[in-house]
């Protein structure tokens, strides 16, 4: 049975990743430069990690490219590659509860979350991947008398993984796992936030037996190590989950440098629609404030806009406001605790900015709306909800990634689709009705990579994943997942004339 007293015990005793991992070796960074590693529990300096500079990307990049041209990895036969892949994950299985606390000590995710979500579904992603990696083929040209034509799928190279610090084992995976399998080589940073998950993946990746070189992880600041990264000219792909702003540098780095391929998982404002005919409001507040407040907030597909029709307004909004009050900020290495710190206190104090935003333009504050725990050091802030928002109001247009709710009426479906598509984003939407033809148009209108219909969240990893508009370019999960670590080649081979065979 585990408990506080288990995890503070554990945190005590076990070794905190701090080293960068580069041609399978633990190292400081080139300078000995190191950084900060803060825990958003309790504001408390918990370890030192490298600070990696150019220099370590250049060592880093070397050692994938050397890595992926000698072939040691792509060239293993894919039983081979599969039974290292699958131990990898059984190491990870073994090292879960370590795992798990790491993740939670860097970004003050909620222990039980960490060991019930992050973790595992990391390992499920990794042994998809695993399972898959035989099952990509080629494809064969129309029989024609003089050609055969077929084309054949090859490993891009070496790939440059850049994470944010929201999910970071979890995201992490849906990179490392589709490159690995595809026999790719791989450059991964971590956000500075949350280093310790990757390396010690980086960790469990050499002891499991993949190639020195193969997985590198390169630990620092993203306006010098990632920027690097974007920036060199011997990467062939970068893979980014992140901010906007951030996405929009990297394709100017590509453009900058040598054209490499760019795949960004960005953010998100997604609309959560509420018709008057939903088939369930108790289900339907649940998943709202789940939509919401799960991971404090800190979701690329956080249901932060709640749409709600008129007629069910009043009684809803006290259903959601209920389930909301069920997450309680309490220590995240806590087993009960479901609501967890925001990852830093720049993040929280950006929250914090948004919440008196809203109180300024007039919204009404129907739960939460301040920082609490501030005893502790923690950066918490508790779950958070405002009625009466107007659609174009700050806080129902920009990103909040943290825990404040914006609740919208609307009367009829027009309105509500209008609402819902009226944002830079298209990440995830979701509509509650027992209308099977409403449902179906939302699912047609919606402009979002994701619909959900009677439903919040429900990510898996074989399916694509991905946004529309400015929520991201290219898609994860998936067979599709695999496919964006790959280039084609096509291949025509033209029967010799006659008389050339003839002359042979
Ligand atoms: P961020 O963009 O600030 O940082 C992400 C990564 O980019 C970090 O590793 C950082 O070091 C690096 N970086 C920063 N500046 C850089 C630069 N100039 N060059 C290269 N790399 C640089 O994002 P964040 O704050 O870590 O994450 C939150 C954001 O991520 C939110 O907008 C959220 O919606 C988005 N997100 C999207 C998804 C998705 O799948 N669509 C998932 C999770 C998070």
């Amino acid at each position: 049975m585990t408990s506080l007293a288990h995890f503070e015990k554990l945190a005590g005793a076990i070794k905190l990743p701090h080293q960068a991992i580069i041609e399978g070796r633990l190292v400081a960074s080139s300078t000995g430069a190191t950084f900060d590693n803060i825990s958003p529990r309790n504001g408390q300096v918990i370890n030192q990690i490298a600070l990696c500079g150019e220099a370590d990307v250049d060592t880093a990049v070397a050692s994938a490219r050397r890595a992926f041209e000698d072939q040691r990895w792509r060239k293993l036969h894919y039983r081979d590659k599969k039974r290292i892949m699958f131990r990898l994950a059984d190491l990870m299985e073994r090292d879960l509860e370590a795992i798990a606390l790491l993740e939670t000590l860097d970004s003050g995710k909620p222990i039980r979350d960490t060991t019930a979500f992050d973790v595992p579904s990391a390992i499920r992603s990794l042994r998809y991947y695993a399972e898959a990696l035989d099952k990509v083929h080629g494809e064969v040209g129309p029989e024609t008398s003089d050609r055969f034509s077929y084309a054949v799928h090859e490993p891009l190279g070496v790939i440059a993984a850049i994470m944010p610090w929201n999910f970071p084992l979890h995201l992490t995976m849906w990179k490392v796992a589709p490159a690995l399998a595809m026999g790719n080589s791989i450059v991964l940073k971590p956000a500075e936030l949350t280093s310790m998950s990757a390396l010690k993946l980086g960790e469990l990746a050499l002891e499991a037996g993949v190639p020195p070189g193969v997985l590198n992880v390169i630990t620092g600041k993203g306006s010098v190590a990632g920027k690097a990264m974007a920036l060199h000219m011997d990467v062939d792909m970068l893979t980014f989950t992140g901010s906007g702003p951030v996405g929009r540098m990297l394709m100017k780095y590509s453009a900058d440098s040598n054209l490499k391929r760019v795949s960004l998982e960005l953010g998100g404002k997604s609309p959560h629609i509420v018709f008057k005919d939903c088939p369930d409001l108790d289900a339907a507040a649940a998943h709202a404030a789940f939509g919401i407040f799960y991971n404090q907030g800190e979701v690329c597909t956080a249901g932060s806009r709640l749409l709600v029709e008129a007629e069910v307004h009043d009684k809803f909004l006290e259903k959601v406001v209920a389930a909301g009050k069920g997450f309680v900020a309490g220590d995240p290495l806590e087993p009960k605790t479901n609501f967890g710190a925001m990852v830093s206190e720049v993040q929280m104090k950006s929250v914090l900015g948004y919440i008196d935003t809203a109180k300024q333009d007039g919204a009404a504050l129907a739960l939460g709306g301040n920082r609490v725990r501030a005893e502790t050091g923690g950066y918490f802030v508790e779950p958070t909800v405002f009625d009466g928002v107007m659609p174009d109001a700050t806080i129902a247009k920009e990103e909040i990634f943290g825990p404040v709710l914006a609740v919208t009426t609307f009367r009829g479906a027009d309105q509500a689709l209008k609402i819902a598509n009226d944002t830079i984003f298209g990440l995830a939407s979701g509509a509650w009705t027992s209308d099977m033809t409403l449902a179906h148009r939302c699912a047609r209108e919606l402009k979002a990579g994701l619909v959900w219909i009677n439903g919040w969240d429900a990510c898996d990893i074989t399916m694509p994943f991905g946004g529309f508009k400015q929520s991201g370019v290219g898609r994860e999960g998936g067979v599709e997942g695999l496919k964006t670590c790959l280039e084609t080649k096509t291949i025509m081979l033209d029967q010799m004339p006659a008389e050339l065979e003839l002359s042979v």
